[in-house]
């Protein structure tokens, strides 16, 4: 390390990580596995070893291509779990061996017009892990200080780590929706953000009505207390109060407007869609519905929504994958075959072996009640 930082112990030089090479379809293996040098902190900079990393719907948009490229070879993932092994020398207030989330913002300017009214998601200078800068497919990573997160206790690394993108932009997308208290929730898309949200809507005491094309998925949704679940083209039981599309599927958007009531709103959580067909003003807009999205989330939502999940425990489905199969997990997710959120965990280190990992493909809900 250089001198700007403070070890723990001896840090190797290299290590392995996965590079998005050009991007492809992920059937054409756009990911590749290497040797990368550990990076080196800068001054406002910790630097994590990687405890697990959850695999995101946007890694795919990234290695895919659907979002431009910002970083030739970058290592995407931005859902990580992981343990403080350097600080650089400006850094105050982490301190090495501490446990810490590093999630999708890195960086906003602190000065443009959103930033100064408390937008800071809508920053025009901001930049993203996994996208602008390497992220978490890899044994190390580094983050800004400044938008390392504290994290709950009660979880384990791999649960943790979904919470850190699904989970805050579900919540950030629950906020958007403006749901009444003990109102009628429609959720469209049922993976690893809907998942935690639902739970999230519930102990708020909304009724959670699910809608998505996965049978496993509408399965776990009537487990974890969704009043009904049926297909993502069907239309649920009752008017909705507010609805949420999780999933990236723009035809949806007419369906799920449709099913408001007046006065309703949808809130669509994703940063990417597909095409949104014409909407007709009477069917899907008049008496006052009203359509959004949701872009990225500020620091104080990340904040708030892990302050609300160790307050109240989430049970958290995951299918641990190893960190050398990223690559397949990133193709189950886009083949719809992972339930709840794939987390990468990389081969635990001799020195700090990792106890009660569950195997590889197994989905695993977590819950410490
Ligand atoms: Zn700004
Ligand atoms: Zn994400």
């Amino acid at each position: 390390m250089t001198d700007t930082a403070t070890p723990a112990g001896p840090i190797p030089d290299r290590m392995t990580g996965w590079q998005v090479t050009t991007p492809a379809p992920v059937a054409d293996r756009p990911l590749r596995a290497t040797t990368l040098p550990v990076p080196t902190p800068a001054a406002d900079e910790l630097l994590v070893r990687v405890l697990a990393c959850g695999v995101c719907r946007t890694d795919l948009h990234v290695t895919e291509g659907d979002l431009p490229v910002h970083r030739p070879g970058v290592v995407p993932g931005h859902e990580v779990v992981g343990r403080v092994v350097a600080v650089g020398a400006g850094v105050t207030g982490w301190a090495v061996g501490e446990r810490v989330g590093v999630a999708w913002l890195r960086h906003t300017c602190g000065h443009c017009r959103y930033c100064r009214a408390g937008a800071e998601n809508l920053c025009l200078a901001s930049r993203y892990t996994g996208w602008d800068a390497d992220g978490g497919y890899a044994q190390y990573t580094t983050v800004p200080a400044g938008y390392a997160y504290r994290l709950p206790a009660g979880y384990s690394d791999v649960e943790l780590a979904p919470l850190l993108c699904a989970g805050i932009i579900g919540y950030r997308a629950l906020l958007r929706a403006e749901l009444p208290a003990g109102g009628r929730l429609g959720i469209y898309g049922f993976g690893a953000s809907a998942h935690l949200t639902a739970q999230l809507a519930l102990a708020q005491g909304a009724t959670v009505h699910v809608l998505t094309r996965s049978a496993a998925a509408r399965q776990l949704a009537l487990e974890l207390g969704a009043a009904s679940a049926g297909p993502a083209d069907g239309a649920p039981p009752e008017p909705l109060d507010a609805a949420i599309l999780f999933a990236p599927v723009g035809t949806l958007v007419p369906v799920a407007l449709a099913a408001l009531d007046a006065g309703g709103t949808l809130s669509v959580a994703g940063i990417h869609l597909t095409d949104i067909p014409p909407l007709n003003y009477q069917r899907h807009l008049f008496r006052e519905r009203t359509l959004r999205s949701v872009t990225a989330n500020t620091r104080d939502d990340g904040r708030r929504f892990l302050d609300l999940a160790g307050r109240h425990h989430l049970h958290v489905t995951t299918t641990p994958y190893p960190l050398a199969q990223a690559d397949r997990a990133l193709a189950d997710l886009a083949g719809d075959r992972v339930e709840g959120a794939a987390v990468l965990v990389p081969e635990p280190s001799p020195a700090a072996p990792v106890t009660g990992r569950p195997s590889p493909g197994a989905p695993v809900t977590g819950g410490t009640e």
